[in-house]
């Protein structure tokens, strides 16, 4: 099977499925967005599995999220993935699901992924990965989360599950993945003998890194202004690219990138 093309609603159904082939969702969890243009999005269609999402099942909402094309119902979430638009240009495309590990550290409040204990995700996904507070499904939640979506790129969302962002389709799920792939990690470590953190001092060249890689505006600001790091995840990238951008680099030209740029800082020190 060919791959889908880059911004398509093929993509989209592809990642859709992908959260189901991959165990993070059950039952009519899950839902994926994509940025169509100003106060337009392709969104996966509510009580549906996502298994069984195609490109065909697809539906257009504004941003409120009212449908206006497609004949499946927006989901209950649209909310948490327009806050996220709403809060950042450069966001193309927003994915929700519910890993098991990442949901567990989302339901046990450890906020074991609150400090970077990997170097190579500071670089990725920045230092810090909040869980956003409890909040009843419906506005409220969305206004919890959109106090994240500055200076982050994916969160938990505390007895709920997790949410990542990006500049495309591929970068949030890519992302989700990693958040994922983290939480195993913690759990096993903190299994295995004790989760341990990197020291302070390793975590300025790690955003310098991040920035030279322009993934990052808030790195970019603290390595600015030569202060100690915030803890705190940035966006990545920061440019307003559209979703449907053939040129930008894509998530394993990202990933040799960033693992090109650790290397360079850490040998710069
Ligand atoms: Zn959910």
């Amino acid at each position: 099977m060919s791959r889908p093309e880059r911004g398509s609603k093929a993509q989209l159904a592809a990642i859709a499925q992908l959260l189901h082939q991959r165990g993070w969702v059950a039952n009519h969890d899950g839902n994926v967005t994509a940025r169509l243009g100003p106060d337009r999005f392709l969104a996966t269609p509510t009580a549906t599995s996502k298994a069984a999402v195609d490109d065909r099942g697809l539906l257009e909402v504004d941003g409120k999220g009212n449908r206006v094309a497609g004949s499946g119902r927006p989901f209950g979430e649209i909310g948490l993935h327009l806050a996220v638009y709403a809060a950042r240009a450069d966001v193309g495309a927003v994915v929700h699901a519910h890993p098991p590990h990442a949901t567990a550290l989302a339901c046990s409040g450890s906020g074991l992924l609150e400090r970077p204990f990997i170097a190579e995700a500071v670089v990725s996904i920045g230092p810090s990965i909040p869980t956003v507070p409890f909040s009843l499904p419906g506005p409220g939640a969305a206004e919890a989360l959109a106090r994240f979506a500055a200076d982050h790129d994916a969160v938990l969302i505390a007895s709920h599950g997790a949410l990542a962002w990006g500049a495309d389709l591929e970068q949030a799920y890519l992302r989700l993945e990693l958040v994922e792939h983290l939480a195993r990690i913690a759990i096993l470590a903190q299994a295995a003998g004790g989760l341990r953190y990197l020291p302070d001092e390793a975590i300025r060249p790690l955003l310098e890194a991040r920035a030279k890689a322009n993934l990052g505006a808030a790195a970019d600001r603290a390595v600015e202004g030569g202060a100690r790091p915030v803890v705190a995840c940035a966006p990545a990238p920061h440019s307003a690219t559209p979703v449907i951008s053939p040129g930008r680099p894509s998530g394993s030209e990202v990933a040799a990138l960033v693992r090109e740029e650790i290397l360079r800082a850490l040998r710069e020190r």
